[in-house]
């Protein structure tokens, strides 16, 4: 087992940050903005709002945000900035304490604190504060860095993160809220994605606003301005808006391409590229690598909806929605007897007979991790009276974990990195199976092959511990 397979398994993560400064409805528009970005972490949310004497006023709670907070809630979130989180996690470290933001006392004051990422470096952090007499509440990677700011002598939140943030090795894009200023960072890779924007006050001022994606600043009429650049420190307070670098600007980066493929909304502006154009031409890449003789394309729903449309339109072969998806299934669900057979996938998604009966069906994807779900949509497709199957994913072959907040398996269930494509597509059944090349990714994405972050496709993992 390697340091990075250790740390996946005790904090595997996915989630989205929210801020605001100067905002008349703070609290509400940080509820928004998490309601936007619910697909990044379903399973925990919390809300932190800066009052007026200074005090932090919190909500958390397990579950979906538009369940946590109640309007009880809302209206006690007077002060006019909040930062806010939600936050998903597959292990059983599912505990109060690790919901953020996480929230702390120390000697420069209240501080509140969101992330979305992973510190590659968090155990060994850990070890050394553990060593020294910190006490940690939660599993999480995060608190690591409330004890290093908690631990350093100045009385200036920024220059204690100047000295602090360099330390860190891996994926954070947070926004911390202290007792006179929010402040947003993003490591100097920038992994995840961070972005600024502007709310139209109805006084004419402007409020500050930073997020995981843009699709948050849509729902709350706020306007895009830039991304929080990797290795900056941005900050607004009294005095105004400030920035500094804590890592230098000719860092490589490493954007996730991960991102593009299947975790951000497709609505959303990411490393300053649509979301859903790329996804296109993911698509349109894949139909001219991969050409195949059918009748109809029909998308995986929804993941697979951008890029089949660009599939269909490269290929020339008519678009259809061949699996129709149910978006109501709640968490838990009675299951049937034995006799009905595939209802796992069948709840969530049923093919029409309609469009399939008869038919050569391509179907896109845009990634294909354990191939369970494949096999089974496939099954189902057949059933369904396809004559001919052609899966085709939008993505290369997911060979590596991911170690820096996107919530992969590990590698031995990654069936990519066990299996060659044809006995993958021997296993899930298909008439032939193929996957997009890196190449073709990284086109699509707009990028060269240094600015992104395909670990998970190539095995290059930028960061040395991992
Ligand atoms: P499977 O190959 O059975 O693991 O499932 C692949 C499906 O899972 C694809 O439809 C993807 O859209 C979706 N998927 C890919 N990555 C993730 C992830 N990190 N979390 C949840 N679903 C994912």
């Amino acid at each position: 087992m390697r340091d990075g397979d250790k740390i996946l398994k005790a904090w595997r993560e996915e989630c989205a940050v929210f801020g605001t400064w100067g905002d008349q409805e703070a609290g509400r528009m940080t509820y928004l903005g998490l309601y936007a970005q619910q697909h990044r972490g379903q399973e925990a949310t919390g809300i932190v709002n800066l009052q007026a004497d200074g005090k932090h006023w919190v909500h958390k709670g397990f579950g979906l945000v538009g369940d946590v907070y109640q309007e009880e809630h809302l209206e006690k979130m007077q002060g006019t900035a909040a930062i806010g989180h939600v936050r998903y996690s597959t292990t059983g470290e599912n505990q109060l304490t690790n919901i953020q933001p996480l929230t702390a006392n120390l000697n420069t004051g209240n501080v509140a604190l969101a992330h979305n990422g992973n510190i590659v470096n968090a155990h060994l952090l850990k070890k050394k504060l553990k060593l020294e007499g910190a006490i940690f509440q939660g599993t999480n990677d995060t608190e690591c860095l409330l004890h290093m700011l908690a631990r350093h002598p100045s009385q200036d939140p920024i220059v204690c993160l100047k000295d602090t943030l360099p330390q860190l090795e891996g994926a954070f894009s947070m926004v911390m809220l202290t007792e006179k200023r929010l402040i947003a960072c993003r490591d100097p890779w920038g992994f995840r994605p961070l972005v600024l924007g502007r709310r139209l006050q109805d006084d004419g001022s402007q409020a500050v606003v930073i997020a995981s994606e843009t699709c948050a600043f849509d729902l709350i009429g706020a306007r895009y301005e830039r991304e929080i650049e990797p290795g900056e420190i941005f900050w607004v307070d009294a005095q105004g808006e400030h920035s500094e670098r804590f890592a230098k600007v000719n860092n490589p980066t490493a954007f996730c391409v991960f991102e593009h493929v299947y975790f951000s909304r497709p609505d959303s502006l990411v490393f300053g590229e649509s979301v859903y154009e790329a996804r296109k031409k993911m698509g349109s890449k894949l139909a001219t690598e991969y050409p195949i003789e059918a009748d109809v394309v029909i998308p995986v729903p929804d993941s697979g909806v951008p890029a089949a449309i660009g599939y269909s339109v490269q290929s020339g072969i008519p678009f259809e929605l061949g699996i129709i998806r149910n978006h109501y299934i709640g968490r838990t669900f009675i299951q049937p007897s034995q006799s009905i057979r595939s209802f796992g996938v069948k709840i969530k998604l049923n093919p029409q007979a309609a469009v399939l009966k008869g038919k050569r069906v391509v179907v896109i994807d845009d990634s294909l991790v354990r191939g369970t779900t494949s096999q089974k949509i496939i099954r189902l497709v057949r059933q369904a009276g396809a004559k001919e199957v052609h899966f085709r994913i939008a993505s290369p072959p997911t060979t590596g974990p991911c170690y820096y907040g996107v919530d992969t398996p590990r590698r031995e269930q990654l069936i990519a990195s066990m299996k060659s494509v044809e006995e993958i597509r021997i296993f899930i059944d298909a008439d032939t199976l193929a996957y997009l090349s890196v190449e073709g990714m990284m086109e699509a994405v707009g990028g060269n092959k240094t600015g992104y972050c395909a670990a998970c496709f190539n095995g290059e993992y930028p960061t040395s511990l991992f």
